[in-house]
């Protein structure tokens, strides 16, 4: 069936409402009426094509929340009216190594994403959440436990919250970890509520000392503006954890420098540009460590939806008609916003 979404035909051009097709739901297939949908940087990066291979019509959105509206006849998880989330994958190959452990997210046979991913369907890579409507086998479709008043700040978790919680797990964060947070926007306002809820002590870096009160109010104990030296000097060798989330190339000394011995420094955030190579001498002499995490496989994704209803955390957003996504994108690059612009999609039928 056709309905509304919002996309953008070609990198240079503004995001329009466009016609796209849906299938019709197959035996394992949940359709869902999109609510709500998240604006994470990775849509600005992808339909700008700031990572190249960019397919167009391109159509973004990967923190999708809704209420189920069909299901195929094999669906035993979900039925008509559930509240229900999608976020970064809606397919993998299901028998690899990956996908056994539940790490769908590193499939070997390549994941399926809910944008820009291969697919059978027109027009041949899949649409995003800037949609009306959303069709997705029910292994991806998760269970939201919130209550639906909270509906539109849940859609962040999707993909902010999982990309945040799943190294902060990995990486054994708890009572007791000093935890970095570098980058205070969607992705490290999530960072920050989430290592404050599993018990660390939260350090905040923003490069925006207007954001000094607003880092204390989500949950850090501490805030320091990384431009400043004499603040950033007073935390080195203290850190067991630093989770970096900034989406622009910049110098990564200044934070593995701030690593205890053994410490790691975890990159999330994935810049347009590479960041300048690191030193050497920062990592070996106290045996410090640079990784990488993407996104959390399904099962971790309802593990860290049912953490954050237990606990109460949702995203801190600022709803928009989708009539306004480039504004958004461009406060989104200056770093003006608290914290996550939520698009409301019942303005994608106006
Ligand atoms: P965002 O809301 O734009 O937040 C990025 C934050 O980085 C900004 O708010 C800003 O915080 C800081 N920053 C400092 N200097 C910057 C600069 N020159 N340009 C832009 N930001 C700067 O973005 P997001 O949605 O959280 O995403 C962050 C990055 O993570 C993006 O690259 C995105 O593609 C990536 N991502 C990765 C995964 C994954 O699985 N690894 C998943 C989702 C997103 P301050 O004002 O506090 O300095
Ligand atoms: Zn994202």
């Amino acid at each position: 069936m056709t309905i509304k979404a919002y996309g953008a035909h070609a990198a240079d051009k503004p995001l329009q409402s466009i016609d796209i097709e849906r299938r019709p739901p197959g035996p394992q297939d949940v359709q869902i009426d999109i609510a709500y949908c998240g604006v994470c940087h990775s849509d600005l990066h992808t339909v700008r094509s700031e990572w190249g291979g960019t397919l167009y019509p391109c159509v973004p959105g990967h923190e999708i929340v809704g209420h189920v509206s069909a299901v195929g006849s094999g669906v035993t998880g979900f039925k008509l009216g559930d509240t229900v989330g999608v976020g970064c994958l809606v397919g993998s190959c299901q028998h690899c190594a990956a996908c056994d452990e539940g790490l769908e997210q590193y499939c070997e046979n390549g994941f399926v994403g809910t944008y820009n991913g291969p697919t059978a369907d027109a027009p041949g890579h899949t649409l995003g959440g800037y949609s009306q409507r959303i069709v997705v086998d029910e292994k991806f479709v998760l269970k939201i436990r919130h209550p639906e008043a909270q509906l539109a700040a849940v859609a962040p978790l999707l993909c902010a919250g999982i990309t945040t919680y799943s190294p902060l797990r990995h990486w054994k964060v708890g009572p007791g970890s000093k935890v970095g947070v570098v980058g205070i926007g969607g992705l490290g306002h999530m960072g920050v509520k989430l290592a404050h809820a599993m018990g660390a002590h939260v350090v905040a870096f923003t490069t925006s000392d207007s954001k000094r009160q607003a880092a204390l109010d989500l949950g850090a104990n501490e805030v320091v503006v990384s431009r400043n030296a004499d603040e950033m000097k007073a935390h080195v060798n203290s850190f067991d954890f630093i989770l970096n989330t900034v989406a622009a190339s910049h110098s990564l000394d200044a934070f593995t420098g701030l690593l205890k011995r053994d410490g790691t420094l975890v990159l999330v955030g994935v810049p347009e540009h590479p960041h300048p190579s690191p030193s050497v001498a920062n990592l070996i002499f106290k045996r410090r460590a640079i990784a990488g995490s993407l996104i959390g496989g399904i099962a971790e994704t309802q593990e860290m939806l049912d953490f954050c209803a237990e606990k109460g955390i949702v995203s801190d957003i600022e709803m928009i008609p989708a009539q306004k996504i480039d504004e958004a994108y461009d406060r989104m690059v200056k770093g003006d916003v608290k914290y996550r612009f939520v698009i409301d999609n019942a303005s994608l039928g106006r």
